[in-house]
């Protein structure tokens, strides 16, 4: 049976990027994704690329070569993506600290400005100018994630990378002197030989680790949201709140004292959290959002109504006329790591497994962080991927 150079676990935007990424470099790749359509995060996010909110050396370069590769990447990948530049407009409440809001971004490389609300809704006319007590704009990158996925599946097939769906169930370790060797994996009892096995599967990174007897600071969240079929333009520009909750939501349940919580179902570190906001893609699709919960069981119950009525009202407050727009309630999962930079690299003691997961930031950092990836197992060693190791 053949044995590729490397299996992708995982066919959303990091799994595809990569898998891409691994053949161009000459690579044997098979990429394994569970689903035919997507359900993952790539396939209900918003699309933002915030290639200006790099605050380190290290995010600041990857800001910039995301944005530079986004600028060509339907040219590269053969296939169109929508990448364009729109404003972004984060909204701060009436009882909101607007100096304080503008002061969390002021070590971003282009950080945004502050603007009234009356400005606010120049930018965007949907926005309700009494909920605000002000508002900060960019220049923001927007991508339709689920066709960007799609132009990498498709340029990774073009260059030999072979595509199964199929749940991965088990990963194939060998005992040896010291460290354990990857073998392969197993898919419906046949085995897929391999002298690498990368973990690109989003919020279920942490299940699979574990199901080897890894322990990594890699969590996830559940997001809810809702999503409508295409419809009349709306919407000119991404909102999000300034204050984004999710970060803290991150931040405090993935702290040391939470940890053990995340190796059972049945906890909740912190309570949920709901940041309003929305978008609308070039083809009329707006998506509406969105919660995020830390329930420690990747299927956990959520409640479908409840969770789509408290989108509406929070909704409604700040983009009254979307507030009752005909759509559908969806979930998924996100995954993120502990100090808001992602786990990528080999999993210490495990000789041949790796992990490419835990992204903040995700749509900006992953096609930067995927190519240097590539060049740096196949060629020559990449301090800044070095960065990212695991068990930094
Ligand atoms: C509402 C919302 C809005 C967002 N907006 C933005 C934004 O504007 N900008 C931004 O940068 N990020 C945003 N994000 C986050 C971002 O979209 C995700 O973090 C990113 O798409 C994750 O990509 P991924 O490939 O790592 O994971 P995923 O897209 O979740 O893909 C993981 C894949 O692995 C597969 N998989 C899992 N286990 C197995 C297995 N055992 N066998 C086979 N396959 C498996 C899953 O089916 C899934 O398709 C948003 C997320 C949400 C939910």
């Amino acid at each position: 049976m053949k044995t590729y150079d490397w299996i992708v676990i995982g066919g959303g935007i990091g799994g595809v990027a990569l898998s891409y990424e691994l053949a161009r470099q000459g690579l044997q790749v098979l990429l394994i994704e569970q689903s035919v359509n997507l359900t993952g995060a790539s396939r209900f996010s918003y699309g933002g690329v915030a290639y200006w909110a790099g605050t380190t050396p290290l995010t600041r370069q990857l800001g910039a070569e995301s944005f530079t590769k986004y600028e060509q990447l339907s040219d590269e990948l053969e296939s169109e993506i929508q990448f364009r530049v729109l404003d972004l407009v984060m909204t701060i409440p009436v009882e909101g600290d607007v100096t304080q809001a503008a002061h969390a971004y002021a070590h971003c490389a282009a950080p945004p400005s502050v603007i009234s609300p009356v400005i606010a809704k120049e930018l965007e006319p949907q926005l309700n100018p009494d909920a605000l007590g002000g508002a900060l704009t960019c220049r923001h990158g927007h991508i339709e994630p689920m066709l960007t996925v799609e132009a990498y599946r498709r340029a990774a097939e073009t260059l030999g990378v072979e595509v199964i769906v199929a749940k991965v169930e088990t990963i194939k370790i060998q005992d040896g002197l010291g460290d354990r060797y990857i073998q392969g994996v197993n898919v419906h009892q046949v085995d897929y030989p391999s002298r690498n096995v990368i973990i690109a599967a989003g919020g279920l990174s942490r299940w699979l680790l574990s199901s080897v007897g890894v322990n990594l600071p890699i969590y996830f969240t559940h997001a809810e949201l809702i999503e409508t079929a295409p419809m009349d333009p709306c919407l000119r520009t991404l909102v999000l709140p300034a204050q984004i909750q999710r970060v803290g939501l991150e931040t405090l349940s993935s702290r040391p004292e939470f940890e053990h919580f995340w190796d059972q179902p049945g906890h909740e570190p912190m309570p949920s959290i709901l940041d309003p906001g929305g978008i609308q893609f070039c083809n009329g699709r707006l998506l509406l959002g969105q919660i995020s919960s830390t329930l420690t069981d990747p299927q956990a119950n959520l409640n479908p109504s409840t969770g789509e009525m408290a989108i509406r009202t929070a909704i409604g407050e700040i983009l009254p006329a979307l507030k009752d727009v005909a759509g559908t309630w969806h979930r998924c999962l996100v995954a993120f790591s502990r100090d808001q930079l992602p786990l990528v690299g080999k999993v210490p003691g495990y000789e041949g497994l790796h992990v490419f997961s835990g992204f903040s930031n995700p749509l900006t950092l992953i096609p930067p962080v995927a190519q240097r990836f590539a060049a740096h197992v196949a060629r020559t060693t990449d301090d800044l991927i070095v960065q990212l190791h695991p068990g930094r």
